[in-house]
């Protein structure tokens, strides 16, 4: 296991910062913390300025104690949502580009270890996928891909995204973890925001799902933000993977990761996604000890608005449709529509050997309907790199 040195009080590594609140370890003190919230902490958290941040206003929010007030946090997150993004929900589509990779995490259908018929999509495959995507209205687009730094490239991701640019208006990527100078060059042919998931910020779990490949090393992972952000992205996706950890003390941990990150790129906007554990090849859900209800997920989600009135909130089809429709009145601003989570997937289906098996199989039209229906604004486009050239 890796052991970062012991932290100083001037240590504004987010490395430093998490191990000064033990939260990457021994986090025995936080179940206590939580367990000690009183219906005054939370209710003087729900009376704060909405959309502000505190470690000790998060742990209030996430408590069992404000289980009983997630109506009212409803509530505030819906208007403050309403205020800062209006009745809009941005639309995106993931592009899986290979399945190949060299990591084994435990929960994933690409771990390195199941045997199945993998696959890469050249640029020109990858090309014709993202014409589908596009044929449906897209203009947001979602590039992933599993490490495969011998066919996914720096120079494939430049060529792609260039190619990308004349049809798509954002396109972001969540790929394996690069140096700033190879995220600078990303950013240079297109890509303006990249998701990193810590997956667990819990040091003894992250060891116990990461057994192998460069992304065993919890350290470097957790340093990723910071390269990407300094690359200049304007979107900055982080989450943890839930189910790995008690998600209470993940969603504090993963507060101080957003605060850090804010406060020294503030330009940027920040972007939680909620990624549940679902059943992929080789991975049953009930081998997770952590696993989080839908309750446990609106709360989580609605704590996380209350304390980031700007940050960008991220549902995909990993949930299902019922739980989207109800979750987009709660201060979500982007969701993913008719995903396919294999290489391929658009033109050919999905194989079994997906990332993840998808949720909500709706169309995006019928996913258009449904927001329409509950009277917002599905949006296709809302940024234009032609607005930086004035
Ligand atoms: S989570 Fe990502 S890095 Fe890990 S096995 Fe799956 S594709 Fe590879």
């Amino acid at each position: 296991m890796t052991v970062s040195a012991t932290p100083t009080s001037s240590d504004t590594s987010i490395q430093g910062i998490l191990a000064r609140q033990q939260l990457d370890a021994g986090r025995e003190a936080w179940k206590q913390r939580l367990q000690r919230v009183t219906t005054g902490d939370v209710e003087a958290a729900i009376a704060s300025r909405p959309g502000s941040y505190s470690l000790p206003k998060l742990l209030a929010l996430v408590s069992p104690a404000a289980e009983s007030y997630l109506e009212q946090m409803a509530e505030l997150s819906r208007r403050l949502t309403l205020q800062r993004f209006g009745r809009t929900i941005r639309l995106y589509a993931p592009l899986y580009l290979s399945s190949h990779c060299v990591n084994r995490c435990q929960y994933c259908g690409f771990n390195t270890d199941n045997k199945f018929d993998r696959v890469r999509l050249s640029i020109e495959e990858a090309l014709a996928e993202a014409e589908l995507i596009a044929h449906e209205g897209f203009r947001d687009i979602l590039l992933v891909t599993s490490e495969d730094r011998k066919f996914i490239t720096v120079p494939y991701l430049t060529e792609l995204a260039r190619a990308l640019r004349g049809k798509f208006s954002f396109i972001s990527a969540e790929i394996y973890q690069m140096t700033a100078a190879d995220y600078r060059r990303l950013f240079d042919a297109g890509i303006e925001g990249i998701t990193l998931y810590q997956e667990t910020y819990d040091r003894s779990t992250y060891a116990q799902y990461h057994l192998g490949g460069p992304k065993a090393n919890y350290d470097m992972r957790l340093r990723g933000p910071d390269d990407f952000a300094s690359a200049g992205m304007r979107e900055i996706g982080l989450g943890a993977l839930l189910g790995l950890a008690a998600w209470r003390i993940e969603t504090l941990a993963l507060g101080e990761h957003a605060f850090s990150l804010f406060k020294r790129y503030w330009q940027s906007r920040i972007s939680f996604s909620f990624p549940r554990i679902r059943p992929a090849y080789g991975v049953p859900p009930e081998a997770f000890p952590h696993l989080v209800t839908d309750k446990n997920l609106v709360q989580m989600m609605l704590a996380l608005r209350l304390c980031f009135a700007d940050a960008g909130l991220v549902l995909s089809t990993r949930e299902p449709a019922q739980l989207r429709d109800r979750f987009v009145q709660l201060g979500i601003t982007k969701m993913s529509a008719g995903s396919r989570t294999s290489p391929g997937g658009y033109s050919q289906g999905d194989k079994d050997a997906g990332q993840f098996k998808v949720n909500d199989e709706r169309s995006p039209a019928n996913v258009v309907a449904m927001l329409k229906d509950q009277g917002l604004e599905p949006v296709w486009k809302d940024w234009d790199r032609a607005f930086l050239s004035v």
